[in-house]
Parts: structure tokens; sequence; C-alpha cells
């Protein structure tokens, strides 16, 4: 059974699914793996934390981004070892962090969370000094050398302040440092000067601290096509510079594990949307096609159909994940050919921004057709308002090649 087969198959029995192609995230997980040799991967669990999925993943040696206590269990349930568990996130509750202190590494996202954690570590139950990781809001962006306000992390100078202090104390230990300040870039160059520009703060953190680092966490950043006029991250290229900028470091840092975390790269292109015409209708002069939960079952074509009100050009800014640009999903029909007509294409929910395309020309569809939406692999699933309505939920469907299938 080849894949269109599969996705026959499976709509007989659904009417909206997820379809992730485990062939093609096994490639593009073997792609970073074979171009960054000395780094080692976390997948950010939150952007598709499909069982069969993570399964695939963890199995190719990928550790975890972990944003919730649920995401350290899945991943620690799935035999990811504690040190292969970052557990990442802004506000996380005290109660959380104790539980996830024996499975993940924690990685503080505040002063006021260190200081939590100090205290809660006091209570005699851990091996003193817990060793913590700091997510740091780096003096730099990608394009500029400033630092920019922002809800995540502690501000560079802030944390080398409190590097420098807390150096010796006998409760907590900062051994790690992790950044992540921008998802979905596709310029290889700007992707080697962020790396370039980690290496040093991991230095200025050093001599803070008066010791090596243990890790340094580069974060995401590699983005994906969306729309069609998006060219993949060279990765050969960039994996190669990555690997000069790292011999450099190791020379002086051979104990120091470098970790790139990545969601979307390898799920994101991998999973498509599948949807069927439940109905169709002309209303004064325009054609509507309305397919199963759209809005509801994958949110982000909703999302991008409504900035597009707003900017009739590409905004000069990412909204990640909720929006990535106004042309990012692609509504294609599964049988091709025949006569095309001009549609909207609009959802089964009652409110009237369910509403994903406009005047787009599709070939002419009739109830029962099969339509899917690309890009679909990464904050797709997870990222929607599954539960408006009352809607049956879109099954996710991971294909292993041939009749073999795992369905959540
Ligand atoms: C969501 C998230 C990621 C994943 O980003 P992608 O752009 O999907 O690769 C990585 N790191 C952190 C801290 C995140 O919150």
């Amino acid at each position: 059974m080849d894949k269109k087969q599969a996705i026959r198959q499976l709509a007989e029995k659904y009417d909206s699914f997820y379809f992730y192609d485990n062939g093609m995230i096994l490639e593009r997980i073997e792609k970073l793996k074979k171009n960054f040799p000395d780094v080692e991967f976390l997948y950010s669990v939150k952007c598709n934390p499909h069982g069969g999925v993570l399964d695939t993943v963890f199995g190719q040696g990928f550790g975890a981004d972990a944003a919730s206590l649920n995401e350290v269990k899945m991943a620690a349930e799935r035999g990811v070892k504690k040190d292969m568990i970052y557990y990442s996130a802004p506000a996380k509750a005290i109660r959380d962090i104790e539980a996830a202190l024996d499975k993940s590494v924690i990685i503080a996202d505040s002063l006021g969370e260190l200081e939590r954690i100090r205290k809660l570590v006091q209570g005699g139950k851990f091996e003193l000094p817990v060793k913590v990781g700091v997510r740091i809001n780096p003096a730099f962006s990608y394009d500029t050398n400033e630092g920019h306000a922002n809800k995540f992390g502690v501000d560079e100078a802030a944390a080398l302040d409190y590097m420098q202090k807390m150096k010796d104390d006998s409760f907590i230990s900062i051994t790690g440092i992790h950044t992540h300040i921008k998802s979905q870039e596709l310029d290889a160059n700007k992707l080697r000067s962020y790396y370039e520009k980690m290496f040093a703060l991991a230095t200025r953190c050093e001599e803070a601290l008066g010791r090596q680092l243990e890790y340094i966490n580069l974060g995401s950043g590699i983005g994906i096509p969306f729309d069609e006029k998006d060219v993949e991250v060279d990765v050969d290229w960039l994996g190669a510079e990555e690997a000069k900028l790292m011999a450099a470091f190791k020379q002086t840092h051979a104990g120091t594990r470098v970790f790139i975390e990545s969601g979307r790269y390898a799920p994101g292109p991998s999973g498509i949307y599948v949807t069927k015409v439940m109905d169709k209708k002309v209303s004064y002069g325009k054609t509507f096609v309305l397919l199963k939960n759209t809005l509801n079952g994958f949110m982000r074509p909703s999302a991008a159909k409504m900035m597009n009100k707003y900017f009739a050009e590409e905004p000069a800014f990412s909204w990640e994940p909720m929006f990535t640009g106004l042309h990012s999903f692609q509504f294609k029909a599964l049988e091709e050919g025949g006569e095309t007509e001009k549609v909207n294409l609009a959802g089964n929910l009652c409110t009237g921004t369910d509403l994903i395309a406009e005047d787009i020309e599709m070939p002419r569809l009739e109830v029962g057709d099969i339509v899917y939406i690309t890009n679909a692999g990464a904050y797709a699933a997870s990222f929607s308002p599954m539960q408006f309505s009352s809607q049956e939920r879109p099954a996710q469907v991971l294909w292993c090649g041939g009749d073999s299938f795992v369905i959540e």
C-alpha cells in the first residue's frame, strides 16, 4: 500500500485525521544527526507529542526538551535518561519542579525560580548541591548585539551576577545554560552567527562561575519551508560551520556537552492534515466547500487567514508557533486532475472565522472527497482548540509504511 492508498483507506474510517509519515521523520532526523555529529539533539515534545512519533524520535537517540511536567513524564516513561530530559518553561509550579527533579534536569527561567528551587532542596530530600541550568535572555539577538525585553529566561547581565554570587552555593550548582530566542530561521548564515555568539556567551558564564559548564543548550532556530517559495536551510553547510566553531571550543572544553533543540524540523513537513468535504453550497455567487474540523482540528491555517485580513503583505515579525506567514499552508485535493473551480474553504464550526481559504482554484470537489493541508506535523494537533463545540476529534495516525499504523 502506498501513501495515497493509506490515506484513502484511513479516510473511509475518519472524516478528519493527521497523517504523519514515519519514513520522512526518520530521514529528516538522519539529516540532522549526520550533519551535526558532535551535537546532542533534544526533541521539543510540545510540537508533536504523538506516542508513535515520540518512540521514533527517542529511538534515534534524541533527548527531550520538555515544556511541562507531563512532557517530562512522557519522555521518562519511554526510557529517556535523566541527563537527556531538560525541563524548560516559564512560570513552572514549584510542585511540578519537585516532581520533575528526579527525572529531568531543570532549566530555571527566572531568578525567582532559582531561589524557589534553593528553598525546595533545603528540605533534605535531595542530594546537594542540586544541579540546575539557567535559561538566559542574552544581550544579543540573531540580527543585533542588543538584548530585548522578553518574558523568557534571565537577562544576561543579571544571570552573570547571580552566577558569580552563587558560584560556591551549597544548595544549587549552575552547571548549564540554555538559550532559545528564535524559531523558524531559514537563513543558515544567521544561525551560524547565533551559534558563534552562544559559544562566546558560554565563556562569559564560565568566567562568572569560575568553572566550566557541563552543557550548553543552543536552543532551536532551524526553520522549515512553509511558503512554497521558502527554501530549506542548508544543514550540510550549517553543520560544517558549526563543527568548526565546536572544534575551536572543544580544544578547551573537552567535557562540555552541546545540545541543539528541535521541534518542527523532523515532524513538521512530514505531516499533513486530511479532511473531507462534508457539504458544498453557493452563496451570492461564491462557492463554499465545507470541510470537517478546520479551525478546531488544525487552527493555524485559520489563524493565518485571519492575519491576512490585517496584513496584505508579510508582516516583519513572527508569532511562532501561532503564526508563521500569510501563505504557510497549501490546500490540495487528494485526487488531482480534472476541471477546477474557484472556491472558499470553510469548516463545520458555528463561527465565521472558521474559514481557511478564499477564492482559491481547486479541482471540482464533491461531498466525500478528500482534501489535505500541508505542514501539519508540528504545532498542529497539539496547537488546536479541539474542545470547541465538542466535535469528534481528528485521529492522529503515524504511518510506518504499508499497512502499519500507530493511531491515537
Ligand atoms: C518550542 C521550543 C523549541 C522548538 O522550536 P522549533 O522552532 O519548533 O524547533 C525549542 N526550544 C524551546 C525552548 C521551545 O520553547
